[in-house]
């Protein structure tokens, strides 16, 4: 019946997260292939019983008791803002039925399989049965969250509160028009070379070089270590223990670098989170169920995308790590230049399939699925009409000739699970990660000044400062404002991208 009651009882949800999320570790790095059956049962029972605590009268007992004890405090004082955090998050789950949940569930199992027979044989009828029902209950989740304008909003509030369709709408119109122009130019102009990056790379050089240069940055590995797996991820079991991941191709080699980098950005949003907030509601997503200091998706692919692209894919990062990267591989790079080897790994190239795609684009990718699914969510678009819209927006964005549904529409695995609404955090980070970077730099000199000298220390303590310590105690927009002074901006994206393949590439 008290504060202290509902932070001891929180915390308790907290522990059955990250239980999973260690089992979910071991899953994708270390388990064998024969512990998926009963690895999938385990999960789920600890998510259930994450929420049923969550949704608990214990937990209802001491949220009133809380309430009534924060109830004189600032409203953004930590105390005041998990108390209405738990608040909301018992009234989002509760608003939707557990028969719908197990429903989808149990859909997710069996459409897994049908979507992998399905882009096995580049055939979307197969798939379109299952996809229609899965529509379907997301409809009915839709309808049972709530929602103000659009079905959708209701779905993406889980990823990323706040976000809207007609605000995704006005934001794609922008990046479209400065982007699609880049896009053109750069299909025309001449490549630059890039072939060294898939020379013979061996394994545990890429292994050590990936981890090496994580920790460069600034990934603490006295709370951290990176594995290997098949999709790159980061968790973490508390700030102290954020474990990252990355793949290796041993013909292919940026793959396992850049993996490290983006994945070190998401790590040190988590080591970075204020040590007060462990086990608390602000290092505890209530509403998606993980167990993250993160206050959104978006504002979490912030942070790697940054270290990825803005630092580890800038030209002064290889002018002051291109004898690093020779050292690391001896005798592979030697014909190389830093500027070489800057441009090769800024490659532009419109592709078909979203994981490969480069850092221009890839919102492309992004804004065509996340579109689709506000259309078949509102009932706009029919399923079986699904894949010639999908090859119609690949020719209208990035100009390519899908060629079959493999390579298309049935490329994603989220859609087989029931996941709908996520793809927007993506472009979201990305427009973040921009506009902090953009504010970092302009506002003190001294960071890129920094950066320039190989120096990181500067840059991280000002995100540290502005985002990571936070944790989930302010919303992502108020993060935003309190950092860069206004709500979420493309400009800085659409600068950023502009300036810098107008170089790579020469354009006028
Ligand atoms: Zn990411």
């Amino acid at each position: 019946m008290s504060y202290a009651g509902l932070i001891e009882v929180t915390g308790r949800v907290n522990d059955f997260l990250n239980a999973g999320s260690v089992l979910s570790w071991d899953a994708r790095t270390m388990m064998p292939k024969a512990g998926a059956g009963s690895r999938s049962k385990q999960l789920a029972t600890l998510a259930v019983a994450a929420r049923n605590l969550l949704c608990s009268d214990e937990m209802k007992r001491e949220l009133d008791g809380a309430e009534a004890e924060v109830s004189g405090t600032a409203s953004d004082s930590p105390e005041a803002r998990i108390v209405a955090q738990v608040r909301e998050a018992i009234d989002y789950h509760e608003r939707i039925p557990t028969e719908l949940l197990r429903r989808k569930t149990e859909l997710g199992a069996a459409a897994h399989e049908v979507w992998a027979e399905a882009r096995e044989k580049a055939d979307f009828s197969l798939f379109a049965p299952a996809l229609t029902t899965m529509v379907d209950i997301n409809r009915e989740m839709a309808q049972a969250i709530g929602f103000e304008e659009h079905p959708y909003d209701a779905l993406m509030y889980r990823f990323e509160p706040g976000t809207t369709t007609a605000g995704l709408k006005t934001l794609f119109a922008r990046l479209r028009e400065g982007m699609i122009p880049l896009v053109r130019a750069i299909a025309d102009a001449e490549k630059p070379h890039s072939d060294f990056l898939f020379r013979d790379y061996p394994v545990d050089a890429q292994m050590q070089f990936a981890l090496k240069m994580a920790k460069r940055i600034g990934y603490d590995t006295d709370r951290g270590r990176l594995d290997t797996t098949v999709h790159p991820f980061e968790v973490s079991f508390t700030r102290n223990d954020v474990r990252i991941t990355t793949r290796v191709a041993t013909d292919y080699m940026p793959m396992s670098l850049f993996g490290a980098l983006h994945e070190a950005g998401h790590a040190m949003y988590e080591q970075g989170v204020d040590p007060a907030y462990t086990r608390t509601p602000l290092a505890t997503d209530l509403i998606s169920l993980y167990a993250v200091g993160g206050v959104s998706f978006g504002a979490h692919e912030s942070q790697s995308r940054l270290w990825e692209n803005h630092v580890g894919r800038s030209r002064a990062f290889w002018a002051n790590h291109m004898g690093d990267i020779k050292a690391a591989y001896p005798g592979i790079l030697d014909d190389v230049t830093d500027e070489e080897f800057y441009r090769a790994v800024n490659r532009s190239e419109p592709s078909f399939i979203r994981v490969e795609a480069d850092e221009l684009t890839y919102d492309f990718h992004i804004m065509l699925r996340a579109e689709l699914e506000a259309k078949m969510v509102d009932g706009s678009l029919e399923v079986a009409d699904l894949p010639e819209a999908w090859n119609a927006a690949m020719k209208e964005y990035l100009g390519v000739d899908v060629p079959d549904d493999a390579q298309g529409v049935l490329q994603d695995v989220h859609w087989s699970s029931g996941q709908i609404g996520t793809f927007c955090n993506y472009t979201i980070g990305n427009i973040m990660a921009a506009q902090l970077f953009d504010t970092a730099t302009s506002e003190n000199p001294g960071i890129q000044t920094a950066l320039d000298g190989a120096d990181y220390a500067p840059l991280r303590n000002w995100l540290t400062d502005k985002v990571a310590q936070h944790g989930r105690r302010y919303t992502r927009d108020e993060l935003l404002e309190n950092a860069t002074g206004r709500a979420l901006d493309p400009e800085p994206y659409i600068a950023h991208l502009t300036r810098k393949f107008t170089d790579i590439y020469a354009l006028s």
